[in-house]
């Protein structure tokens, strides 16, 4: 559900979030609904500022209950400096709200709520799972001692098995406090689903089949060639998400007038993504 227009940036409520507000007001809570979202929203507008200051496109970030997820249209993956200033910009403003809590205790009316929500967002975030922000942070650190696709893979599995191990304990929890526990299983469900839905997203799945296609000839196994089209302002990413997944693709590179000025294979896209220059334009790879 769109909600509003910040900072260039289109900021979308999952329905569970709305679901949420709603409860709390009908419990007569409403301000307590209210300060969560902010709460999330101030999150995630620590990443997109990070983001931004990097000159990364933000699109959109979608806002759920347990924290928000910032779509940044270049993969981040491939500069892992990046990568981990940008997850840390999110509990980094969580730390900055508890050291305002303590600061400003006294005037505060709902203290131990904001203080508790930080706290929790903070160190939820903070789990070495990915796509949580440690999760993000974990893969960068890997990246530099194992090759990225490993790195990759074991900050989603880690992802994958953190979700288990808290929902394992929300059920266990469920005997003490079932309203807490609920929280817990709505928090492993998300990471557990969203380990999954990332990693097919990411970047790594264009390489993995641009692999098997360079396999193709040499198991004497024909594959189409697609031509396609892009101006030589194009970002480079941006051409390769157009890529095809069947087809081996050529792109035949034009000027403002439509006037061809070179070819460009996609294995020469997707080595320049490699090297972290997916959002430098295609004409760089020219000359
Ligand atoms: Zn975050």
């Amino acid at each position: 559900m769109f909600l509003i227009k910040l900072l260039n940036v289109k900021v979308y409520l999952n329905p569970l979030f709305l679901v949420i507000i709603v409860l709390f007001s009908l419990t007569g809570m409403l301000a307590e609904g209210i300060i969560l979202f902010l709460i999330v929203l101030f999150h995630e507008f620590g990443h997109i500022i990070a983001a931004k200051s990097l000159k990364y496109d933000v699109e959109k970030v979608e806002l759920l209950p347990v924290g928000g997820v910032a779509v940044i249209n270049q993969p981040l993956e491939f500069n892992g400096r990046n990568e981990w200033f940008i997850a840390l910009a999110g509990p980094f403003n969580n730390l900055m709200m508890i050291a305002l809590c303590f600061a400003f205790k006294d005037y505060l009316s709902h203290y131990q709520l904001i203080l508790n929500a930080n706290i929790t967002l903070f160190l939820f975030n903070l789990l070495p799972a990915f796509p949580l922000d440690g999760g993000r942070v974990l893969r960068a650190y890997l990246s530099k001692k194992i090759p990225l696709n490993q790195a990759n893979k074991i900050a989603v599995l880690m992802g994958f098995f953190c979700g288990i191990l808290i929902m394992l304990i929300s059920i266990y929890s469920f005997w003490i406090r079932a309203v807490y526990a609920l929280y817990l299983l709505i928090l492993s469900a998300f990471l557990v689903i969203a380990s999954q839905k990332e990693y097919s997203r990411s970047a790594y799945s264009y390489f993995n089949l641009t692999l098997e296609k360079k396999e193709a000839p040499k198991s004497k196994e024909v594959l189409t060639a697609q031509v396609l089209m892009a101006h030589c302002d194009s970002i480079i990413y941006n051409v390769i998400k157009e890529l095809s997944t069947r087809h081996i693709s050529l792109v035949v590179v034009v000027d403002d007038d439509g006037e061809i000025i070179d070819f460009v294979t996609e294995y020469l896209l997707l080595d320049a993504l490699k090297k972290g220059k997916g959002t430098a334009s295609i004409k760089t790879l020219l000359y």
